[in-house]
Parts: C-alpha cells; structure tokens; sequence
C-alpha cells in the first residue's frame, strides 16, 4: 500500500529539524512493504485529494504569520479531508493553527482553522526544555523537546494528547500537554518528536493506513527515548 503524507508549509515551519519527523515515517512505513510519498503543500497550493496524513511542522510567530491566513484558505479542505478520515500530526507553531488563533507577545491575532477544541496566547516567558508526558490512552509515554511562548487553552471536555511527568507542557498550570480528536494530533514537542517515540510514528501510520503494523526492533529508538526521558526528570518540576 502506499501512503501519501502532505507536509504543508516545510519551508516556512521547520524548527528543531521538525522535517525529522517525516523521515521516520517513510523509514517505518519502508520496513512493512509500504511507500511513502511527501507532497509538499506550501502558500498558494490546493490541498489535493487522496492525503492520508497531513503534517506541519513548528515556526517562530513571524513564519506563522507568513502562512496563517492561506492555512485558512485551505481550511475547508482540510477539514474535509480529515472527515474522510485523513490523520494530521501538527508540532508546535504548527498545532497553534489548528486551534481557533493564536495572538503573539505584540497582541497581533493569527486566525487558525479550528480543526482542535483550543487557543493560544504567548506569554511574556518561554517555556523551555526538555518534556515528558504519560499518554494513558496508548498506555505509553511522549519524550520530546519545547520551546514556546504561546500557553494554549483546551476547550471544556477537550483530550489532551497526554499528562505532564516533567515539562510545561501546554501552559505550565493545567499539567497536560498537546491535544488529539479522532486522528487529529497537536503537540509542542519537537526533537523531533518520532525518532525516539517510534510507537507514536507507527500510531499515525495506522491511523492512515488505516491497518495495524507489525512491530519493528526499536532497541535504538528506545534508548534515544529513555536519555530525553532521563533528561526531562532531571529538570524536575514545572517552573
Ligand atoms: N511561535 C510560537 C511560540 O512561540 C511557536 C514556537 C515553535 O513552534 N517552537 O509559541
């Protein structure tokens, strides 16, 4: 089978080798006999038929200033698309723009598309550092990286895409980090984020598929995971 992933903006939000994250993707869709075909959909662009994942990357406020308002162009499209049943992983500056805005540190308001339950706000100080969080609904844990000034808001009764062990996650306060609906997920870690959580990349490759996969030797990746783990407890609590 082949799966088609459209990386929306690759030139605009890619901090953190955010692009990373793709490359897992074809690798492990590889070694189950699956190609993987990246469509770059940047400013300007239709969203084209037939994508079963959707990703985008994270960006400084100016880099979402400069897509934001064609992310909502596209907004019909991808709203139709993900109710047919695409999946859509977005990191960072990225998932700020799912959520219904994001307003930076000059108070200026970026419009997203409303495809996740939530806002963003920056703050006056950055959350920096190293993240852990615990995913109960997969039974596993997130390792990753956050840089970010935007604290985001879940809507009453919203999903979290996990609890925070270690980190700031989406605020600081509410102890929960990133946000998921059906095969829709947001996030701020960045690292990338699926080199060492090689069971969320393979998550997201089913999800598009639509089957489940064969597990993989990820001795590597797990230990990439249990140093950025390791590290995160280090840095203890929240603030
Ligand atoms: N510019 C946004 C913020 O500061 C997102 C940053 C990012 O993608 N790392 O919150």
């Amino acid at each position: 089978m082949n799966v088609s992933v459209g990386h929306l903006y690759r030139d605009y939000l890619n901090i953190y080798a955010d692009r990373g994250n793709i490359a897992v993707l074809a690798e492990r869709a590889r070694l189950r006999g699956h190609d993987l075909e990246v469509v770059p959909i940047g400013p300007g662009d239709d969203v084209p038929d037939g994508i079963d994942l959707f990703y985008v990357g994270g960006g400084q406020d100016r880099e979402q200033a400069l897509v934001a308002r064609d992310l909502v162009r596209k907004g019909d499209a991808l709203h139709a698309a993900v109710e047919r049943g695409a999946a859509f992983l977005a990191v960072c500056g990225g998932y700020q723009l799912l959520g219904r805005f994001y307003r930076d540190r000059n108070g200026e308001e970026l419009p997203g598309i409303g495809l996740l339950p939530l806002q963003t706000i920056a703050g006056e100080r950055r959350m920096i550092g190293d993240v852990l969080l615990e995913c109960g609904w997969a039974g596993r844990t997130l390792a990753g990286f956050e840089n970010h000034a935007g604290r985001t808001e879940l809507d009453e009764g919203a999903e979290p895409l996990g609890r925070v062990l270690a980190g700031f996650g989406n605020d600081g306060r509410s102890g929960f980090e990133g946000c998921r609906l059906g095969r829709v997920y947001g996030t701020y870690l960045h690292g990338p984020l699926l080199p060492r959580n090689p069971w969320f990349a393979d998550r997201l490759l089913a999800d598009a598929l639509g089957v489940e996969l064969s597990p993989l030797d990820d001795e590597l990746e797990a230990q990439a995971h249990a140093v950025s783990a390791q590290r995160a407890r280090a840095r203890g609590g929240r603030y």
